[in-house]
Order: C-alpha cells, then sequence, then structure tokens
C-alpha cells in the first residue's frame, strides 16, 4: 500500500513532522509518494512573493531528486487532483501533510481533510509551521491570550517539541516513482518553472540552514541592541524561509537553544527567541478571529472615516513621500521583496497616522510586495501599527517619520543606499532634505521638488487629525 506525502508551504527535508510521522508509521512493503498540487490558474497571479516561492519549489523538488524521492505533480480542480491520487497510484491508504491553522489555507486543508474521509482513507493534518500550533497555548480556564506579554509568559514555560527527524535513507527505500502516470501535473510544474524569473538564488532549504548558522554564529548575541537599524544587517532575515518552510521554526529555536547550552544565554538570545513567539502568537490570533484580514479586532474602530487621497496613496507605494526613512523602506521593499521590522512599523504607521488611510490598503500593498509575505504576521502588524489590533500600539502613539530617521539611521547610511539621489547630501539635511539651503542642494546635485520631493504632508498636522479621528471613537 501506499502512503502519500502532501507538499505545501513546507518545502523542506529536515525537521519535517508529516515526514516524520508518515516514515515512522511505514511497513516493510509500504510506499511512499510525495505530492505537490498545483492551483490551475496559478501562473496568472505572479508576484514577488510567488516567484521566490516558485525557486524554493524547484530546489526543493531537486533536493528530492537527490535523495532518491521524486514529487509527483497533480493539478486541476482539487477534487480532480485529489481523485487522480485515488485513482492513478497504487492502493493509497494514508496521507501525511502539515495543516495550515488559519486563513484560506485552512479552508483548502478542509476540503482536502473532507475529500479524504469521504474515501475512507486515513488523513493526518500536522502541526508543523509554528513552534506551538494555535491551540497550544491557552490559559488555565482554556481560554485563547489576547495580550502577548501573558501569551509569552505561558509559551516560555511550556515545553518545546522536539525536532522532528527524518531518516533520508528509510525515504529513499520506501519511495516509489511513477512520474509517467503525472503528466499534466509535470507539465503544469514545467510552465511554473518557466515563468520564475531565477533572481532569488539564495531561496531554498539548504541557503536558509547556512543564514541560519551564522546568524546564530555571529549576530544573534548582538541582536538586542542592532536589529533597530536597518543599515547594520542584524536581523536574521530568515523570515522568507520560514514562510516557505525551506527552515522550519522548530530547528531555529533549538539552534538558539543550542547556542545557549554551548556559550550561555545573551539578550540577543532571549529577545530573538521572543520574536520567534510574536509569529506562534499571531498564528493563533488569526485562527481565533478569521475576519481579520478585512475588520478590525477592536470593534469600536470598525468603519472608520479614512481618507482616500489616491495621489497619497501613490506617493507611499512609490516611495515619493519626501520623508526620505519612509521611501527608502519602499525602495528596500521593491528591490529585495523584504523590508526591515523598524521600517514596516513607521511605514504602517506613516501610511495610517500620516497619511489617514485605510491599513487595509496597506496590508494588501505588502502583500503583492513581500517574499516572506505571511498573513497572520502582515494582518497582525499593520492592526498593531493602526491600534485596531489585540494588543496594538495605543492610537496615539504616532511614530515621528523624521524622528525615527535621526534616531535609526543616523548617519542616513540607510536612506543613501535605496536613494541615490540623496547620496551626497550633508548628514545635517539627510532626515529632512527640504531644508537644504538652495546653495546646498546645487552642491549636492539634489533639487528638492524635482530630483526630490518635498514632504507631502505637514507632520504636525496630520497628527492632530489622527487624534481627532480616533478620538471620535471613544
Ligand atoms: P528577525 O528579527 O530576525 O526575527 C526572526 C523571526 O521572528 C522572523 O523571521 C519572523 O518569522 C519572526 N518575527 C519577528 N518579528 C515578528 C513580528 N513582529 N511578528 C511576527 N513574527 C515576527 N513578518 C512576516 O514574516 N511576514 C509578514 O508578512 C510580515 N508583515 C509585517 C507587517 C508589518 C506592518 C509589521 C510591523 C511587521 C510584519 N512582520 C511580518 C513581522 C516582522 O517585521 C518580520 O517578521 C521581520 O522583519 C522579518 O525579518 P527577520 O527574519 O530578519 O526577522
Amino acid at each position: 500500500s501506499t502512503t502519500v506525502i502532501w507538499f505545501r508551504r513546507d518545502l523542506r527535508l529536515h525537521d519535517h513532522t508529516a515526514l516524520s510521522k508518515a516514515l515512522e508509521s511505514l511497513t516493510d512493503e509500504d510506499q511512499v509518494v510525495g505530492l505537490f498540487y498545483i492551483q490551475p490558474g496559478l501562473n496568472q497571479t505572479f508576484t514577488p512573493r510567488h516567484d521566490y516561492y516558485y525557486e524554493t519549489l524547484m530546489k526543493h523538488v531537486e533536493n528530492c531528486e537527490e535523495v532518491g524521492f521524486p514529487i509527483h505533480f497533480i493539478t486541476g480542480s482539487l477534487e480532480e487532483a485529489f481523485n487522480q491520487v485515488v485513482n492513478q497510484l497504487p492502493d493509497v491508504d494514508q496521507v501525511y501533510f502539515n495543516v495550515d491553522e488559519a486563513g484560506a489555507g485552512a479552508k483548502r486543508d478542509q476540503k482536502v481533510v473532507d475529500f479524504f474521509e469521504e474515501k475512507s482513507i486515513p488523513i493526518f493534518p500536522c502541526v508543523d509551521h509554528t513552534i506551538h500550533g494555535a491551540n497550544e497555548v491557552k490559559k488555565p480556564d482554556e481560554q485563547h491570550y489576547k495580550v502577548f506579554s501573558s501569551y509569552y509568559k505561558q509559551w516560555l514555560k511550556q515545553d518545546k517539541p522536539r525536532l522532528q527527524h527524518v531518516d533520508l535513507n528509510k525515504l529513499k527505500h520506501h519511495a516509489l516513482d511513477i512520474r509517467d502516470q503525472f503528466k499534466r501535473g509535470q507539465n503544469a510544474y514545467d510552465k511554473l518553472m518557466e515563468q520564475k524569473t531565477g533572481k532569488w538564488q539564495y531561496a531554498g532549504e539548504k541557503h536558509g540552514l547556512k543564514r541560519l548558522e551564522d546568524f546564530a554564529e555571529s549576530k544573534v548575541d548582538d541582536y538586542q541592541k542592532k536589529r533597530d537599524f536597518p543599515a547594520l544587517s542584524a536581523t536574521s532575515m530568515l523570515s522568507p524561509y520560514l514562510r516557505t518552510g525551506a527552515v522550519s521554526a522548530r530547528t531555529v529555536y533549538h539552534w538558539i537553544e543550542d547556542e545557549k547550552g554551548d556559550r550561555s544565554q545573551t539578550q540577543g538570545m532571549e529577545t530573538f527567541v521572543q520574536e520567534l513567539a510574536w509569529r506562534d502568537f499571531y498564528n493563533m490570533i488569526y485562527k481565533q478571529y478569521p475576519k481579520s484580514k478585512d475588520e478590525e479586532l477592536i470593534e469600536k474602530y470598525r468603519g472608520m472615516d479614512w481618507g482616500d487621497d489616491q495621489q497619497l496613496l501613490e506617493a507611499w507605494k512609490e516611495g515619493r513621500t519626501g520623508f526620505p526613512l519612509i521611501d527608502a523602506a519602499i525602495k528596500q521593499l521593491h528591490q529585495i521583496g523584504w523590508m526591515h521590522n523598524r521600517l514596516r512599523m513607521a511605514v504602517a504607521s506613516f501610511l495610517t497616522k500620516d497619511l489617514l488611510i485605510d491599513w487595509r490598503e496597506g496590508e494588501r500593498y505588502f502583500e503583492e510586495c513581500l517574499i516572506d509575505y505571511e498573513a497572520a504576521s502582515n494582518i497582525g502588524g499593520w492592526q498593531w501599527a493602526s491600534s485596531t489590533g489585540t494588543d496594538a500600539a495605543p492610537y496615539f502613539r504616532i511614530f515621528n517619520p523624521t524622528r525615527q530617521s535621526e534616531r535609526f539611521d543616523p548617519e542616513g547610511t540607510f536612506i543613501k543606499k535605496y536613494l541615490p539621489e540623496l547620496k551626497d547630501v550633508p548628514k545635517k539635511y539627510i532626515h529632512s532634505p527640504e531644508t537644504m539651503p538652495d546653495e546646498i542642494q546645487k552642491e549636492a546635485g539634489c533639487v528638492i521638488g524635482k530630483d526630490y520631493p518635498k514632504p507631502i504632508v505637514d507632520h504636525k498636522l496630520q497628527r492632530k487629525k489622527a487624534l481627532e479621528l480616533y478620538k471620535e471613537r471613544g
């Protein structure tokens, strides 16, 4: 009989719950098949996130091939595709996969579970994407936490899941290759591969694990001190790997724990582990509040009178606001599909509280541009910044974009990297280039209003308006 392992956003061979559990369950005669479902029409939506994902998928398919475990592709409607699995694989008797606990993925997973249950084929959804699943960290009365600090206390106390070892020899030994029977799926895969740009050469499990190793060895100790300064590249940049599952969250956690054992705990390690817990927290919140992509968690902020100035929105999206840190952050997003956390907070605060534009516009724009787009964390981040989420920044906490720039990019190094038009602007003016006297503008080769825009809003004025907008709601 045949065991099926369905891959999705868990594109790796290390520490993999579904694979590990499936292998444990095999008897000598059993065969195992690696499966990937390609939704039709997928190649019509092509964002950097898709491009990055396909690159990761290709690396995963290659890695699986290398260890003698070929991946089979299916396509068509969900039902058509999984019917193919049942009809074309010899005697399917169980299916393992790592489940999405929230969002659109969770709905799709449920359909697949129903499909196999109807056919009386056991299917095992495994919780794997987070360190603790959405139902694992609860109050003593079984209620879910709403505030991160109490959640985190409990999160820290709970035993952490062990790594889920994958026996690659066993995998190879049981692997079945009948790819010639899955030609339609294979063609769909080949099309995706033709579409990808190939620019994300550092995608995939091998590079992800190397990045983790480098970060754990040489950067994590200073994480607490340096993580807020975008010019320093002091954060792990593991988010795209966690998003695609090329690296597992458990592996990241245990790697850091092992470092603690080897050379004692540092503040950097402690703060870093706390960030992993934020990821778990938002996954739990998204599962609890499935409407939160469209609806404010705090009821009184629903239906607020957001502005709809399209010119302001376009200027924000294109990095033409006249606030250098905000513009440089957006350019970073465009260039590398990733933005530093401090900047995500700053640009989100700017959109909602300086431009008074609905946070949903920002959430969706990030979805279009980020390679690490994770609905739970992105919604969590946007609702935090717009003060509408659970445990969010209070509404009167409004980032001053110029002050953020002075504090977190004091030399203007980050700004100059992403805004070359400001590269010769003296440090004194880099955070507010519009204050440069005319002769200095000429010397710097940067005429304000021509080479770089004037600020599109007056922060002080907008701040007042934002406070009124929120205060109206009591
Ligand atoms: P590190 O600082 O090295 O942290 C390690 C890991 O911890 C990250 O890879 C991430 O998985 C997790 N993490 C860190 N901070 C957070 C956080 N605040 N919330 C949840 N998880 C966190 N993160 C995403 O993964 N996808 C998103 O779509 C996303 N959108 C965001 C939108 C806004 C408005 C804000 C304010 C934050 C968002 N974040 C998102 C969280 C955070 O900015 C990124 O996880 C982080 O910048 C990724 O870089 P890193 O891997 O170097 O992080």
